[in-house]
């Protein structure tokens, strides 16, 4: 006799939808106590995870899945094709020449920080819209710095992201682009610093970019340790790995 996969119910599944269960009651608690009417979207950094854990997080319901390295991510959107209205977005530090690539499966790259990025970006998507491989616009959202003056010019680890006075020269930038549509802005908190302070520098500078481009009303902010912090100042989009999908083998 032969077992099926019933006989077997899948371990992993299971301990992915209990550890996803968890999270999603953190965020209905965060959403609750910060007395807002809607919970933000929940985007699933499935990095260093294998495609076989994306299928996983789908049958749970998940539409959102999170990378941050273009080969590691294109070969899983490639792996699940099949799971058509899953949307993926691209959150880590993006070198131009891979720019090509990401348009060809992300809706969405949070992590855009400088102008020659943006010129990268359009060009790749004029060709992909070009070419057929999509029809949407690239979604993006600028990745802020958060660290304070002070300890920028220290030693602190760079997190990515632009400076405020870099900001409206790259909105700038967006605005003329062609094929690039303006949603937000996108940041990780600093190490030195409580979130707390950090996400609510955020949410004023938010609010700031939302006067001047009424549709980038999308703020990303908000990881395993600080999606509380990150709720209660507004995020839009929170960007979960390791307490849905459990500690990664290595740092990243
Ligand atoms: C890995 C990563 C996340 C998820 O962080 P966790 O601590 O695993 O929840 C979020 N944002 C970015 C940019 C990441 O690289």
């Amino acid at each position: 006799m032969t077992f099926t996969e019933q006989d077997h119910p899948d371990q992993r599944q299971e301990e992915l939808a209990q550890r996803l269960d968890a999270v999603q009651q953190r965020i209905q608690k965060a959403t609750v106590a910060a007395g807002r009417d809607q919970a933000p979207e929940l985007i699933v950094v499935t990095k260093y995870f294998p495609a076989a854990d994306v299928q996983r997080l789908y049958r749970l319901g998940i539409r959102q899945v999170g990378e941050n390295k273009d080969q590691e991510a294109s070969a899983k959107a490639a792996e699940t094709l099949q799971l058509e209205d899953l949307r993926w977005h691209f959150v880590g530090q993006l070198q131009r020449n891979k720019a090509k690539s990401v348009v060809r499966y992300a809706t969405t790259v949070h992590s855009l920080d400088r102008p020659r990025l943006v010129t990268a970006l359009d060009n790749a998507m004029q060709t992909a819209l070009a070419a057929g491989e999509r029809e949407q616009q690239l979604e993006v959202l600028l990745q802020i710095d958060l660290q304070r003056d002070a300890e920028r010019a220290a030693d602190a680890p760079a997190r990515g992201g632009v400076t405020q006075d870099q900001l409206m020269p790259l909105i700038a930038a967006v605005e003329e682009s062609a094929n690039l549509q303006l949603r937000g802005l996108m940041a990780v908190a600093p190490l030195d610093e409580p979130a707390e302070a950090a996400f609510a520098r955020l949410a004023e500078l938010s609010a700031e970019v939302k006067r001047q481009v009424p549709g980038a009303t999308w703020l990303s902010a908000g990881m395993s340790q600080d999606l509380e912090q990150a709720v209660a100042h507004g995020a839009t989009h929170l960007r979960i790995g390791r307490d849905v999908l459990g500690q990664r083998p290595a740092a990243g």
